[in-house]
């Protein structure tokens, strides 16, 4: 599978995770991929490295902290200069913290919507005009089931991903005639390196065994009882990206295990 060859794909926190698999599926379709997030510089070469070995693509990295405004400008720049344009955007760098909101701490709100929201803003500003040139273009924005639903003690990452499909659906609109689409994925829970230390903490915490923390408190709001898989998630970016998806804009799309259906 072949048909992403040569477009350039600028993916938000792919060192880890989600985005990391959707890096693996776009490179895998012949994407040119610019990665970007935190952890150890060798262990992200390594990864930069056997990612341009196994799919034959161009594999660049950049270390912007994507709550900075001005790291975010010299990442696409560098992406452009790179990989010659910036064809595919996945926001999908995202960070969590959980207290009511009388204990919340206003660093940690004001973090949360600049990492997981203000972010996808600047990157589809700075990206656009370059896809508006290639006139083709998608942006995929991964915000979660809490982009449609709330839990309580999680207020600025429901508002910063409620905020996030609302950006998705003025971005879809504005662009709707043009050949850029722009959609938002909301993943129930997924076991990413995350959830797998939320697990164990959780585990001792609670005292009860790390499969009743599954069931009975990560997964209690998901139906199927199962985690969603990265790869899965993935591959539906993958479908986003490809041209069958070129009537798909603006679109909110599940894949939560029947969270959403409550
Ligand atoms: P993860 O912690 O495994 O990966 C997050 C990635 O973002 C890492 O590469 C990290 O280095 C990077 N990152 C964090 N802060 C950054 C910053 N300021 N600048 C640049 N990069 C930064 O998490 P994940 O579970 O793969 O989550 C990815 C996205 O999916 C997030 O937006 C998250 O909200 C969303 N999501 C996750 C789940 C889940 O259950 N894991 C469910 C729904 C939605």
């Amino acid at each position: 599978m072949t048909h992403l060859k040569d477009k350039a794909a600028l993916i938000t926190g792919s060192t880890s995770g989600i985005g990391l698999a959707i890096a693996h599926a776009l490179a895998k379709a012949g994407a040119n991929i610019m990665l970007n997030g935190f952890g150890d510089a060798k262990e992200i070469e390594a990864l930069r490295s056997s990612l341009e070995k196994t799919y034959h693509v161009s594999v660049g990295y950049s270390a912007a902290d994507v709550a900075n405004k001005e790291a975010l400008e010299t990442m696409v720049e560098n992406t452009v200069k790179e990989l010659g344009g910036v064809d595919i955007l996945v926001n999908n760098a995202g960070i969590q913290y959980v207290a009511p909101v009388i204990e919340f701490p206003d660093e940690k709100w004001e973090a949360i919507l600049a990492i997981n929201l203000t972010s996808a803003f600047r990157l589809s500003k700075l990206a656009l005009p370059y896809m508006i040139k290639a006139d083709w273009g998608r942006i995929v924005n991964i915000a979660s089931a809490h982009g449609i639903v709330a839990s309580p003690f999680k207020s600025a990452y429901v508002a910063a991903k409620h905020g996030l499909v609302g950006l998705t659906k003025t971005v879809a609109l504005e662009q709707a005639e043009s050949n850029i689409t722009c959609n938002v994925v909301c993943p129930g829970y997924v076991k990413t390196p995350l959830v797998e230390k939320q697990i164990a903490e959780q585990a001792k915490a609670h005292k009860i065994s790390e499969d009743a923390v599954v069931r009975d408190v990560l997964l209690q709001s998901q139906p199927n009882k199962k985690f969603i898989k990265p790869e899965n998630l993935a591959d539906l970016v993958l479908f986003l990206c490809s041209d069958s998806a070129e009537g798909m804009t603006g679109e909110v799309i599940s894949m939560d295990g029947g969270w959403t259906a409550h």
